[in-house]
């Protein structure tokens, strides 16, 4: 799909055909414009051949069924992962690429491990997300919510990963609150800056994994140029602006970041009522090891003891190497 080929179409046409050919796209979820009922023979004609909707992707799917993950083929060859993690109470989640590749080079993620490509269009954006939205409508079901967890650095991809979040938002499409849509930076200054000032309601999530410098920098090098004095900083100011909460996701590796030192200098770091850590089980990539449960455990507590908000996130997917930070796309490996 791509929209802007879509929009050259439809140039010259009263504005409501723009309304129907989206809706036809994102309410009505049409796989081809031979649907589009409301459409003239000839414009559907020409919509499938300057825009067509299929989507080139090869789909696997977890034993729980209860995460399944796309591989997506877009126009140029280049090759991105999607994910669907379908939970108990009913929520589907997709978690979405914003770029192929990335170029932040975290060590314990496979993705940062491939190094950057390119950024995904609004288009190679949505369509990850049309991709389960159209599954799920076969079972009268719908993606409740959207969260930037795939491959990329949605911050380094801004204006596109916004403009997608405004059709993903629109009431006449997908229709998808604010609040059940989630970006997660590793920490991108000027990004944290803009989307402050936007005021959204759009969830913001801090991947920290570490809180001291030293740890921070070593694992992720974004933090060389931008160390936590200057996150925290613009993180509190987020939240002062907005009072919405913000979630500093916090991987558990093995030996590396998990001992009780560390969630005393992590509990330091929380100050602000409205942080909150997600822990999140590490999934092996390559060198680190997950932390076994009880050090998870000790961990959690002493955040709790000293008052501080904590989820902890269950891994899904890890049969099909869904789970985030593994998506790197195996078969180019091969
Ligand atoms: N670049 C953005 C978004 C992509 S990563 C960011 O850094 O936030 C989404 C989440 O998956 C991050 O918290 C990331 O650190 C985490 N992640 C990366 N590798 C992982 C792994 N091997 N196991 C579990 N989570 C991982």
């Amino acid at each position: 799909m791509n929209l802007d080929n879509l929009y050259k179409v439809l140039e010259g046409q009263p504005k409501f055909r723009a309304t129907q050919v989206k809706e036809a796209i994102f309410k009505q979820l049409i796989k081809d414009w031979s649907e589009a009922s409301t459409l003239s023979l000839d414009l559907r004609q020409k919509l499938n051949q300057e825009c067509p909707l299929e989507i080139n992707a090869d789909i696997s799917q977890s034993k729980e069924k209860d995460t399944s993950k796309v591989l997506i083929k877009l126009e140029d060859g280049e090759e991105i992962e999607t994910v669907l993690m379908s939970h108990k109470d009913g929520r589907h989640t997709v978690c979405v690429s914003s770029q192929v590749g990335c170029a932040m080079a975290c060590k314990f993620c496979a993705t940062g491990q491939m190094g950057f490509k390119r950024n995904l269009t609004v288009s190679e954006i949505l369509e990850q997300v049309l991709f389960f939205a159209r599954l799920l409508k076969e079972k009268g079901e719908r993606v409740s919510n959207v969260v930037f967890m795939g491959m990329g650095e949605p911050f380094l991809n801004y204006d596109n990963v916004m403009s997608a979040i405004d059709y993903l938002n629109d009431a006449n499409g997908l229709n998808i609150g604010a609040r059940r849509i989630s970006v997660s930076t590793c920490g991108i200054l000027p990004g944290i800056k803009k989307f402050t000032q936007q005021k959204l309601q759009i969830n913001l999530a801090i991947s920290l994994h570490a809180p001291n410098d030293k740890l921070r920098s070593e694992l992720m090098p974004i933090n060389q140029k931008q160390p936590l004095k200057k996150l925290m900083a613009a993180v509190g100011e987020y939240v002062h602006k907005t009072g919405r909460k913000v979630m500093f996701e916090y991987l558990m590796i093995k030996g590396v970041n998990d001992s009780v030192k560390y969630a005393q200098q992590l509990a330091t770091l929380m100050a602000d009522p409205l942080f909150m850590v997600n822990l999140i089980p590490y999934n092996p990539t390559g060198v680190y090891l997950p932390s076994d449960k009880k050090t998870m455990n000790t961990f959690r507590q002493y955040l709790e003891h000293n008052d501080i908000e904590v989820t902890q996130r269950y891994a899904l997917g890890q049969d099909i190497d869904a789970a985030c930070g593994q998506l790197a796309n195996k078969k180019k490996n091969k």
